[in-house]
């Protein structure tokens, strides 16, 4: 597939290619242009020339252009599943969820169109105030390989509603589902050059839209010690940035939770995508009193996981997105085992023979009696292993779960009000449930705190963070 720059499918200039891999049997399914500094330059002269146009259509033009995209994706959703199970190794029926999920997000932003607003304030005898909000002009932004559909979608959404015109890189290794969605936008209406696809690595494309002197914003979603080089290559030229970083979201599941409940939603908030969510369950803080039978259930359920190729019928878990990725879980879960940091229940390996040989697959992994102080508790970890521990009270869970460096989610799992409320109060996160975990829905503005990042994608709130305001003063 070719880059889409301008409305145009576009080769590199130098003619290199990235070959991307399907995760499921290591073959080469496709290659995209290696794109870097020229092509960010065309994508910035194409931005630039659409802006005026696009920045001046009504915000309710702009909101319809927006639906019939989603429409069509909605209606597409089928196809475009099979192109994003191929690329990034989820099972179809996840694949499918995440597709209807994008056409979701840019649904909920066309029908906010109508409500863009900014503030008229009364000052007094001297005059009034008008407080005008802007689009910030040429944008970028930047997302991973774990779920390329949403991500583009919690970005594109609210950056282009809002008026301006965007420069996404997806990650190099799934940036097909990202280039077939950029065109059924164009096909809906979206003006040439509004919406500019550059694929490329991230030393290449993404350094050099971060160091770009014509993008005015980036909004950046990888993990930390990217966020953190992004950031600092984004200073001199004062760009806006935002960092949606990684995460080791806690689940505190009290004495009194529905059981089969919590179990059902640890299984799915850990081993959804192979484990490879920001705000996916990566700790377990469970009251001792229910600890043996809370891991008795939860272990059949994980052991009874059928891990394979997303496109087979009955696959509840597919590949690691890439080696890289299966090398680092393999790495953390060796570390914890030769270190004696905890007790391994089930997995603990790459999984090897038939249908799994090729691609890199790794076994659902529950570990227990963990060590407070062990590095996988510390770090996060982007893949299918699930650390259980037992605690005494709340106050140890809420202590626990906030050990970790990072603040992206957490839930905890009670019939009682007040453990609800002490534990959202207690516990350090963006994002808070009670008796759920994963689930993100459009409205809710989703973020982190801590080294989980500064930015909040979503809810109504992103309007603010793709806009500026202009202050008027009026004197009468
Ligand atoms: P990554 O940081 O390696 O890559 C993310 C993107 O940044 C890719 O497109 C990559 O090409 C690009 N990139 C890499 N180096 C760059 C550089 N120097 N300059 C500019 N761009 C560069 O992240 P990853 O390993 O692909 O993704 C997994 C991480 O993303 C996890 O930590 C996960 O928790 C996090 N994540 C966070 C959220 C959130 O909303 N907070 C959502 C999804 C994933």
């Amino acid at each position: 597939m070719l880059m889409r720059i301008g409305g145009e499918e576009v080769e590199s200039a130098k003619g290199a290619w990235l070959d991307v891999i399907n995760p499921a049997n290591g073959e080469v399914l496709d290659r995209v242009p290696a794109g870097g500094r020229e092509e960010v330059d065309a994508a910035v002269g194409a931005a630039e020339k659409a802006l005026g146009g696009w920045s001046a259509t009504g915000p309710r033009e702009r909101g319809k252009i927006l639906f019939h995209a989603a429409q069509a994706i909605r209606a597409g959703r089928q196809d475009l599943a099979r192109i994003l199970t191929w690329e990034q190794g989820k099972p179809l029926a996840e694949a499918v969820d995440e597709v209807r999920g994008c056409a979701n997000v840019l649904e909920f932003y066309a029908s906010i169109a109508g409500c863009l607003s900014g503030d008229f304030i009364r000052l007094g005898p001297a005059g009034d105030g008008v407080v005008v909000r802007e689009p910030i002009g040429v944008c970028g932004a930047i997302i991973p390989w774990n779920m390329p559909a949403i991500l583009m979608a919690w970005k594109a959404g609210p950056a282009l509603l809002a008026g301006n015109t965007l420069i996404l890189k997806p990650s190099s290794t799934t940036p097909l589902t990202d280039l077939a969605i950029a065109g059924i936008m164009e096909r809906s209406g979206l003006p040439e050059g509004v919406l500019n696809v550059v694929t490329g690595t991230g030393e290449s494309a993404g350094t050099a839209i971060v160091t770009h002197p014509g993008i005015h914003r980036v909004s950046f979603t990888g993990n930390t010690a990217t966020g953190l080089a992004v950031r600092e290559a984004a200073a001199p030229s004062l760009k806006e940035v935002s960092l949606e970083l990684g995460g080791s979201d806690p689940m505190i599941v009290w004495r009194d939770a529905d059981l089969p409940k919590a179990v059902q939603g640890a299984v799915r908030g850990r081993f959804y995508n192979a484990g490879q969510v920001c705000n996916a369950v990566k700790r377990i803080y469970v009251h001792e009193e229910i600890a043996a039978a809370f891991l008795e259930q939860h272990l059949a359920r994980v052991r009874a996981l059928r891990v394979g190729d997303g496109l087979s019928p009955g696959t509840d878990m597919g590949p690691l997105q890439n080696r890289a990725q299966l090398e680092r879980i393999e790495h953390q879960v060796d570390g914890l085992r030769e270190g004696g940091e905890g007790r391994i229940l089930t997995g603990g390996s790459r999984l090897r023979g038939p249908g799994h040989d090729r691609g890199f697959f790794y076994a659902p992994t529950l570990v227990s009696e963990v060590r407070p102080d062990a590095a996988i508790l510390r770090e996060e970890t982007f893949g299918p292993v699930l650390p259980v521990m037992a605690v005494p009270d709340l106050q140890g869970a809420i202590r626990e779960a906030n050990r970790s460096p990072y603040g992206l989610g957490a839930s905890v799992w009670t019939r009682d009000l007040g453990i609800a409320r002490a534990a959202f109060e207690g516990v350090r996160a963006g994002v808070f449930w009670v008796n759920r975990h994963l689930t993100v829905p459009p409205e809710l503005p989703f973020g982190g705190v801590k080294e989980s990042g500064t930015g909040r994608d979503i809810g109504v709130q992103a309007i603010s963070q793709w806009t500026r305001t202009r202050s008027l003063f009026l004197g009468w």
